[in-house]
């Protein structure tokens, strides 16, 4: 990281965390995005990127001593809590400056047919036999499901399962996509019952909506209670509070 004392540690794996890096990165902030190194291909970023976990809490917090941090910038998962507990005790400890991004989670609406829950392993205790679950999780978070035999499942993934899978699966390796492909998903695989977690935004929530549709059954597992101490919803904010703490970026392109 440049001689600096504005660097930015922007803690990413969002598509939120790849607008701000390409935004901030624009306005000249010596940024950089980590990753934690799961994804084999991840989506490019601007800027300086570093990829892989700190060994926990000291871990992170020497590197914010010795990268001479300035403003931590947690934009990660909301279900990503492992890592934001950590960035908020190595910031309490460094005396470092940090702001959390955590996006509002999605409102149950009229048609849908939620049952909240708590875990994944919830959902593999709730979900009856004979039913045609499609399961919006990610790859690491299937393994609950392995001893369900009595349930077929369509699992929807970006990288290939490590873990050993159910009886009676398909794996459709993609992203979310748009309402019509979602829709056309949902009902070709007569789906029964929808797992996923209250993510929220806009990109994978189409899947919310044709399941309202189809009148689809849909496990929605609620989020952990966050653990910052400053959290905003938008970038917006997240800029504002970059713009009052660092004052002017070194260069402007504007
Ligand atoms: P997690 O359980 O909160 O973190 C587990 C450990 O992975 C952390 O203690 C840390 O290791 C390392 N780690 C996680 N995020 C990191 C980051 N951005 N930079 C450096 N190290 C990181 O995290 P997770 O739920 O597995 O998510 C991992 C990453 O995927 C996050 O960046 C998150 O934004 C992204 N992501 C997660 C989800 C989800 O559903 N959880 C969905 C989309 C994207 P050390 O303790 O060794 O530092």
């Amino acid at each position: 990281m440049p001689v600096s004392d504005q660097n930015i540690l922007l803690l990413g794996g969002t598509t939120e965390a790849t607008e701000l890096a390409q935004i901030l990165n624009a306005q000249g902030f010596p940024v950089t995005t980590s990753l934690a190194g799961r994804t084999a291909n991840p989506s490019p970023v601007d800027g300086n990127v570093r990829s892989g976990g700190y060994g926990g809490i000291e871990g992170l917090s020497d590197y914010i001593t010795q990268q001479n941090i300035a403003l931590i910038i947690d934009a990660t998962h909301p279900f990503a809590r492992q890592i934001s507990a950590n960035a908020q005790k190595a910031a309490d400890q460094t005396r470092c400056p940090l702001i959390r991004l955590e996006r509002t989670s999605w409102q149950q609406q009229s048609g849908d047919k939620w049952q909240l829950i708590q875990s994944e392993e919830e959902a593999a205790r709730l979900l009856p036999a004979g039913a045609r679950a499609f399961l919006g999780l990610g790859r690491q978070h299937i393994a609950p499901f392995q001893s369900r035999d009595d349930v077929h499942f369509i699992m929807r993934m970006i990288d290939p399962a490590e873990v050993a899978l159910p009886r009676h699966h398909e794996i459709i390796l993609a992203k979310p996509a748009d309402y019509e492909a979602e829709f056309d998903l949902l009902r070709r695989y007569k789906i029964t019952h929808l797992v996923c977690r209250n993510s929220g935004g806009s990109a994978s929530y189409e899947k919310i909506r044709a399941a309202r549709e189809l009148a689809i059954n849909v496990l929605m597992i609620e989020r952990p209670t966050p653990v910052a101490h400053h959290i905003v919803e938008d970038s917006h904010a997240v800029l504002r509070f970059v713009d009052q703490l660092l004052g002017s970026p070194p260069r402007s392109t504007c």
